[in-house]
């Protein structure tokens, strides 16, 4: 039974003109192929979020997916909340906002989102906003990093504000200079919802080996994405296979141990791996992995038992 700790399924039904109750082979994520993928909860992302606009219009959606029965969604906002989705068949949605461009810096907006289940949030969704600075990475105009700005000063407050609040810090996007003041200010385990290792692929949206290890020592998880490009410097998605996406898990394993590994797919919101073609296709991820040296205690840490932590840790 897996947590996926990103998709951005929200997006892709609007953009798609699909409905989350009926299935398709259109885009990855609906409410058959998840419970086929054995996926009984979820980073719902209102994508992107760098203005109030995208997010006034971004949680209309939510509430839109979430208030319609046929979709059998429950809203989590408790780590309760996730043991009744699985007492009652339903698939657990957890608000987050992929940027905190729209929040205001005296944190209202903020407290207001988090009364209506606001549970995650990414700092910045690539992009310079008043609070953190963003990896940009348009790889084609080679467009330049933002290397010296980091956190602003309302950044780093906003990071205790999320930390009193009972919010999760998500780090995916961040440049590395936000990424060092988000570590310096959380007293909370922090995630990377979905990035995966530098090492292996040589992208700004991955993890460098001192960032794993910062990672692990606020006791959070890194969510592995199945985005073709964070995943291989250059094969393509009918190349890439199970072995290549198991390098990213056995590597933080090898670095941080079995405890800050999880999924957090990006499916609806990148180009994926025909052998990880839509999100019913984690079963046979996970067989991969079970008869590739996993054993069964850890396949239930890397599915859903890391990310259930922090959530206890973060979460009132
Ligand atoms: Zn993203």
């Amino acid at each position: 039974m897996i947590i996926d700790g990103h998709t951005d399924v929200l997006w892709a039904l609007t953009r798609e003109n699909r409905k989350f109750s009926e299935e398709s082979d259109i885009g990855h994520v609906d409410l058959h192929r998840l419970r086929k993928g054995r996926v009984f909860a979820a980073f719902f992302a209102v994508f992107p979020a760098r203005s109030d606009f995208d997010i006034y219009r971004g949680v209309d959606q939510w509430f839109s997916l979430i208030e319609d029965q046929d979709n059998s969604i429950l809203q989590v906002k408790t780590v309760e909340d996730i043991n009744k989705c699985k007492m009652n068949d339903k698939i657990g949605a957890v608000l987050h906002f992929e940027g905190s461009g729209g929040i205001d810096s005296e944190f209202l907006t903020l407290k207001n989102y988090y009364r209506l289940g606001l549970r995650s949030i990414g700092l910045s969704w690539s992009n310079v906003n008043r609070f953190a600075t963003g990896v940009t990475f348009n790889m084609l105009s080679g467009e330049s990093f933002e290397q010296e700005r980091g956190l602003t000063d309302t950044g780093k407050e906003l990071v205790k504000e999320l930390n009193n609040l009972g919010i999760i810090a998500d780090v995916s996007h961040l440049n590395e200079k936000s990424f060092w003041d988000v570590i310096d200010q959380t007293s909370k385990p922090i995630i990377a919802s979905h990035s995966n290792v530098y090492a292996i692929c040589n992208h700004p949206r991955n993890l460098k080996d001192e960032q794993i290890r910062a990672i692990a020592e606020t006791n959070g998880t890194i969510g592995l994405n199945f985005c073709v490009s964070f995943l291989s410097d250059n094969k393509k998605k009918d190349q890439i296979q199970l072995e290549d996406l198991k390098k990213h898990v056995d590597y933080i394993v090898e670095l941080v141990g079995i405890d800050h590994i999880s999924f957090g797919s990006d499916y609806d919101g990148a180009t994926v791996p025909d052998v990880v073609k839509d999100v019913s296709y984690y079963p046979v991820l996970v067989d991969y992995l079970e008869t590739n040296g996993y054993n069964k205690e850890d396949l239930q840490k890397i599915e859903s038992q890391n990310f259930l932590r922090v959530m206890k840790e973060v979460w009132k």
